[in-house]
C-alpha cells in the first residue's frame, strides 16, 4: 500500500481529536480561476470532491441496498495536517458528502462494517463493537517488486514494470471468478504504484479472519521477505500441480516470463539481477557453468556484425540455465529438489505479490477508490480487468488536469450536462456506476426472492 502506516488497523490515532473543520470556501461558480493548475492542493481538492467525486454511487454501493449497511461502516480520514481521524460513520449519503466537503480529507479509508454505528465506539463496552462484514479486499504494491525489477525501483514506476500489474489483475481476477465463484470484483488504481481489489459478494464480504487467511493461502504463491533469495516451492517432484497454478503458468505467467521478464526487464543484462537469479541455482558448480556459457554467448553476440536481437539473447541465456538444471548431477534427492526450479523461477517472476495483511484482517483500512493520490494528483480510478493491458497509469486523470479540462469545456459548451462528463473522468465514473448497478440489482433480486419465500409461509 501507498501509506502502510495510516492503514493499519492498529493505528490509535486521535478519535475525536481532529482539529475544527478548515473554513470551506464558498462553492465554486461558473467560472473557475484560468490558472487551475496553479490553485492551492486544498482548493483543487475542494473542487474536485465539490464536482467529481460520485458520492451518489460510492453512497450506494456501500449501502448493498440497506442505508443501515452504510450508517454502520466505518470511514477514516487523513486530514491535510497529517492527523488521521479514524471509526467516523455517517446516517446518510447526504450527511457522508457534507463531512467530506467540511473536512476536505487528503484521503479517505474505508474499513468494515460494525455492530454498531462507528462513532458510537466509545459508548459502548468493550466486546459490544466488533466488525461483521467487509469486502474481501486485495492490496498489490509495486515496491514488493524491487528485487525482480530492474526499470525502477521503490516509489518509481513506468510503463515496464506496470507490466507486473496487468499480470496480477489477470490472474488473479481469474482465479478469483473461477475457484471462487465471486463476481462483483472492483479493481482500483491505488494513484501512484499499486492495485487494490475489492470483492463485494455477500459471500467475500460475509468472510470471518480464518476464512480470509485460507483464501490469501490458496493465492499466495510468492512467500518470504527481502532477505529470502528463493521464494516459491511447487513440492515435490513428481507430483502434479495444483490445476490452478498449472493453468496460471500455461496461460498467464509463461508467456509474461517471456515478454516481461526476458524481454522488457532484460534481466540478465543488469548484474544484480542477473546475480540475484543465479543464486537460486542449486550449488557453485552450476552457477560457474551458466556465468562461463552466458559469457561465451555474449562474445559471440559482440562479435556478430549485425544488432544483437537483445530477446532472442535472454532466450538463449535462459535456455542455457535451464539445460544446466536438466544434467544436474547429484544425488537423486537433491536432483528431485530442484525438478521443479525452472519453474519455480518463472513463478517467482511473474506471480502477484500479495500485501497479506490487508486481505487476512476484516477490520483493516483500504484508500476509497476515487481518492486523489497526494504526491501524484492522480485520482484512484477502477480498472477493467477485461481491459487491463491498455490501462495506462500515466494516462489517469489528475485532479489540477479535471479542472483545466472544466475550465476549457465551459469556453466552448453551454450549460446542460453534469461538470463531470466534460472531462476524462467521464468513462472512469460510468464504470463505476455500472459496477454498482450490477450489486444493486442482485441485492434487488435477493431481497424479493427473501420476501416471496415468506409470503410461502
Ligand atoms: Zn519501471
Amino acid at each position: 500500500m501507498d501509506d502502510p502506516a495510516s492503514t493499519d488497523p492498529t493505528t490509535t490515532t486521535s478519535d475525536e481529536k481532529a482539529p475544527a473543520p478548515a473554513p470551506v470556501p464558498a462553492p465554486t461558480t461558473t467560472t473557475l480561476p484560468s490558472a487551475p493548475a496553479d490553485l492551492p492542493a486544498a482548493m483543487l481538492l475542494d473542487t474536485f470532491y465539490r464536482r467529481f467525486f460520485p458520492f451518489k454511487d460510492f453512497a450506494r454501493w456501500l449501502s448493498y441496498a440497506n442505508p443501515d449497511t452504510l450508517a454502520r461502516r466505518e470511514f477514516s480520514f487523513t486530514l491535510d495536517n497529517g492527523i488521521y481521524v479514524r471509526f467516523q460513520s455517517f446516517d446518510s449519503p447526504d450527511e457522508l458528502r457534507n463531512e467530506v466537503l467540511a473536512k476536505r480529507p487528503v484521503k479517505i479509508d474505508i474499513g468494515a462494517v460494525y455492530s454498531v454505528k462507528p462513532r458510537q465506539k466509545k459508548t459502548l463496552l468493550p466486546g459490544a463493537f466488533v466488525p461483521k462484514e467487509k469486502e474481501l479486499v486485495l492490496d498489490i504494491d509495486m515496491t514488493d517488486y524491487d528485487d525482480i525489477r530492474t526499470c525502477c525501483q521503490g516509489a518509481d514506476i513506468c510503463a515496464k514494470c506496470w507490466s507486473f500489474m496487468t499480470i496480477a489483475i489477470q490472474l488473479l481476477d481469474r482465479a478469483l471468478r473461477d475457484d471462487f465463484g465471486f463476481s462483483h470484483l472492483l479493481w482500483v488504481y491505488s494513484g501512484r504504484r499499486g492495485v487494490h481489489c475489492w470483492v463485494c459478494d455477500e459471500e467475500a464480504r460475509k468472510l470471518g479472519n480464518d476464512a480470509r487467511q485460507a483464501l490469501v493461502r490458496y493465492l499466495e504463491v510468492v512467500r518470504g521477505g527481502e532477505s529470502q533469495e528463493k521464494k516459491v516451492w511447487l513440492g515435490p517432484a513428481n507430483a502434479p500441480l495444483h490445476p490452478f497454478l498449472q493453468d496460471a503458468l500455461d496461460h498467464v505467467l509463461q508467456p509474461a516470463f517471456q515478454r516481461v521478464v526476458l524481454g522488457d526487464q532484460q534481466i540478465f543484462e543488469h548484474a544484480a539481477a542477473r546475480d540475484r537469479m543465479l543464486a537460486l541455482l542449486p550449488d557453485d558448480a552450476v552457477r560457474s557453468r551458466v556465468r562461463t556459457a552466458w559469457t561465451t554467448l555474449d562474445k559471440k553476440y559482440e562479435d556478430s556484425i549485425s544488432e544483437p536481437d537483445l530477446i532472442e539473447l535472454a532466450n538463449a541465456k535462459w535456455n542455457i540455465l535451464v539445460k544446466s538444471l536438466g544434467s544436474y548431477v547429484g544425488s537423486s534427492a537433491r536432483k528431485a529438489e530442484i525438478a521443479h526450479l525452472p519453474r519455480e523461477i518463472v513463478v517467482q517472476y511473474t506471480y502477484p505479490r500479495l500485501d497479506a495483511n490487508v486481505t487476512t484482517h476484516i477490520n483493516h483500512l483500504l484508500k476509497a477508490p476515487f481518492c486523489v493520490h497526494p504526491k501524484t494528483g492522480r485520482v484512484c480510478v477502477p480498472i477493467d480487468p477485461a481491459r487491463c493491458a491498455e490501462f495506462d497509469p500515466f494516462n489517469v486523470p489528475t485532479v489540477a488536469g479535471l479542472v483545466r479540462e472544466l475550465n476549457e469545456a465551459m469556453d466552448v459548451e453551454a450549460e446542460g450536462a453534469p461538470d463531470w462528463a466534460k472531462t476524462s473522468l467521464k468513462s472512469h465514473l460510468q464504470y463505476f456506476k455500472s459496477f454498482v448497478d450490477g450489486l444493486d440489482l442482485e441485492a434487488r433480486r435477493k431481497l424479493r426472492r427473501e420476501q416471496e419465500q415468506s409470503l410461502d409461509f
